[in-house]
């Protein structure tokens, strides 16, 4: 499971409280002092941690929740509720076009995950009898287009390229255009991602975007890299304006941080988590489920 560290922390913190009979103001504020740490060592941002704080303290020590029958119980229900709120709240699905083929575009660092999820992604839309066209953009990675070719062999779904010497905006207009006419419900445009963020990408993906008006932006980012994704996403949000986050590698993430910091710093939800490397580890995020599995 993921955020086994923070979750630990966070569980010992809980059963103090639930064991009570009686919680005092002053055993709130204790508790939230743990939980702060807590939060900063899974590398949570530090004005998300703030927020977070100062919510639950205020409801928590309000009279109806201390006097109540079970005060530890209702303590635990407003951390919980505010965790819910902290990762987004609501779970975001997928935009849809109006119209077939829904254009999404697949952005984000080399390494992250991006065509491991382009994959998992249409390898879900299949099972709900949705076809998706795979469009290989990435002309810089030797590797890129190969990789998309094998995953799209592997999970049954076509994969347009034109080779590593045309233009990648040429690329997905082509792909999308083919998308149209052979009547795809989907159409994920794989691009290319650099080990750092450069102009030279951002000016890219601008006209990607530019051309293809996509209904769906997505940033593919490694959890696992903590506030490094959560700067990442922060950066490619007002470059390029995402509609949402495929947060990867959770299976490793013992912490947490990015998944918790996300949303509140970029106001971007995380529609998707990775959970493996295999094409069926992705689950849709919900923020309820995902603030239960923490708090246990
Ligand atoms: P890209 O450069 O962003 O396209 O990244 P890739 O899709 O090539 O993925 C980079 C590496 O991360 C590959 O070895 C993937 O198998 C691995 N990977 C991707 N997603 C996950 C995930 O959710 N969990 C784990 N454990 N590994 C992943």
């Amino acid at each position: 499971m993921a955020f086994e560290g923070l979750s630990e922390r966070l569980q010992s913190v809980m059963s103090k409280l639930r064991g009570k009979g009686k919680v005092t103001e002053a055993d709130v504020k204790e508790a939230m002092r743990e939980v702060r740490l807590a939060l900063l060592e899974a590398d949570v941002n530090f004005k998300v941690v703030k927020t977070f704080i100062d919510r639950v303290k205020e409801r928590a020590v309000g009279q109806e929740v201390l006097k109540s029958l079970t005060p530890g119980q209702q303590v635990i229900k407003v951390v919980h509720e505010e965790l819910t709120v902290l990762m987004g709240g609501e779970q975001v699905k997928l935009n849809t076009a109006p119209k077939s083929p829904t254009i999404i575009m697949m952005s984000g660092l080399q390494g992250a995950g991006k065509t491991t999820h382009t994959g998992k992604l249409a390898k879900l839309l299949q099972k709900q009898n949705r076809r998706s066209l795979l469009v290989a953009a990435d002309v810089y990675r030797p590797a890129a287009i190969k990789q998309l070719q094998v995953l799209g062999e592997q999970i049954g779904a076509p994969v347009f390229t034109l080779g590593d010497k045309e233009s990648p905006v040429k690329i997905a207009t082509e792909g999308v255009a083919k998308a149209r006419a052979e009547g795809f419900d989907y159409v994920f445009i794989d691009t290319a991602g650099r080990l750092h963020i450069d102009e030279e990408m951002m000016d890219e993906l601008r006209q990607i975007k530019a051309q293809t008006e996509p209904h769906e932006i997505l940033l593919v980012v490694d959890s696992m890299t903590g506030q490094d994704a959560v700067n990442v996403a922060d950066h490619f949000n007002k470059e390029l304006g995402l509609t949402g986050v495929v947060l990867t590698k959770l299976d490793g993430d013992t912490r947490g941080g990015a998944a918790l910091s996300v949303k509140s710093v970029t106001d971007c939800p995380i529609k998707f988590v990775g959970l493996g490397e295999k094409m069926d580890a992705i689950e849709p995020f919900h923020p309820d489920r995902m603030a239960s599995r923490i708090l246990g």
